[in-house]
């Protein structure tokens, strides 16, 4: 595994694109993934490819939409996005379970077969939508346990764990893709492409909501 090659698992939100662009200023070889898991906002493939393209960045495609099929979520199925989960009274209709196991997994093997050394997510514990896979702890396990089943040592970075939206806001910024997160990223759990002073998105469901929130915190501080 070369350690100047990262794989960016990508889905064309605000966070994967601020690490896109975070990796590009790191790392010589940086290459982008996708997965198409049957989401219903699944334009943000579309936003994903134009971002990548943009950035000059290998972007790839997994189909996976057997994923969606056979679990229960508001982002896979019909339903508020809004609410609780049906099986998982205590998390957010919009959980996807096993999601970022299923998409590490994925990522973790694709990582292998293009000789990525580092392996890069945009998963933050704390502005973050309420899912348990998104928690540092589950993040270093998984990686852990995917390293020790391939006897490989694939470096899991995740730059945004502990920010805010505002700090990732400001870290597009820094790393010089807010225009990209502004114009282009798609976070939105509704599908909607609308603009706003934040981004693109609808701006009522909890998605728009944290960016929303995020932007005008950010915006504050300037
Ligand atoms: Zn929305």
């Amino acid at each position: 595994m070369d350690p100047q090659k990262a794989l960016v698992i990508f889905s064309g939100g605000q966070d994967s694109t601020t690490c896109l662009g975070w990796a590009k200023n790191r790392y010589p070889q940086v290459e982008a993934l996708s997965i198409d898991y049957g989401q219903k906002h699944r334009v943000e493939l579309t936003q994903a490819a134009k971002i990548a393209r943009r950035l000059g960045v290998a972007h790839h495609v997994l189909e996976a939409e057997f994923f969606g099929r056979m679990v229960k979520s508001a982002l896979t199925h019909p339903g508020d996005v809004g609410g609780a989960h049906q099986d998982h009274p205590g998390l957010p209709a919009s959980f996807v379970p096993n999601r970022n196991a299923f998409f590490l997994t994925l990522a973790h093997a694709w990582a292998q077969t293009a000789g990525a050394g580092v392996l890069v997510m945009g998963v933050s514990q704390t502005d973050y939508s309420g899912y348990p896979d998104c928690r540092e702890e589950f993040i270093t396990a998984m990686g852990r346990a995917l390293n020790l089943g391939a006897e490989v040592d694939i470096v899991m970075e995740a730059p945004l764990l502990h920010l805010t939206k505002a700090q990732t806001f400001a870290l597009a910024q820094k790393e010089g893709v807010l225009a990209e997160v502004l114009e282009l990223s798609h976070t939105c759990y509704n599908g909607v492409e609308t603009m706003n002073p934040w981004g693109r998105g609808c701006g009522d469901c909890p998605a728009c909501g944290l960016r929303r929130k995020g932007w005008e915190e950010y915006t504050a501080a300037l």
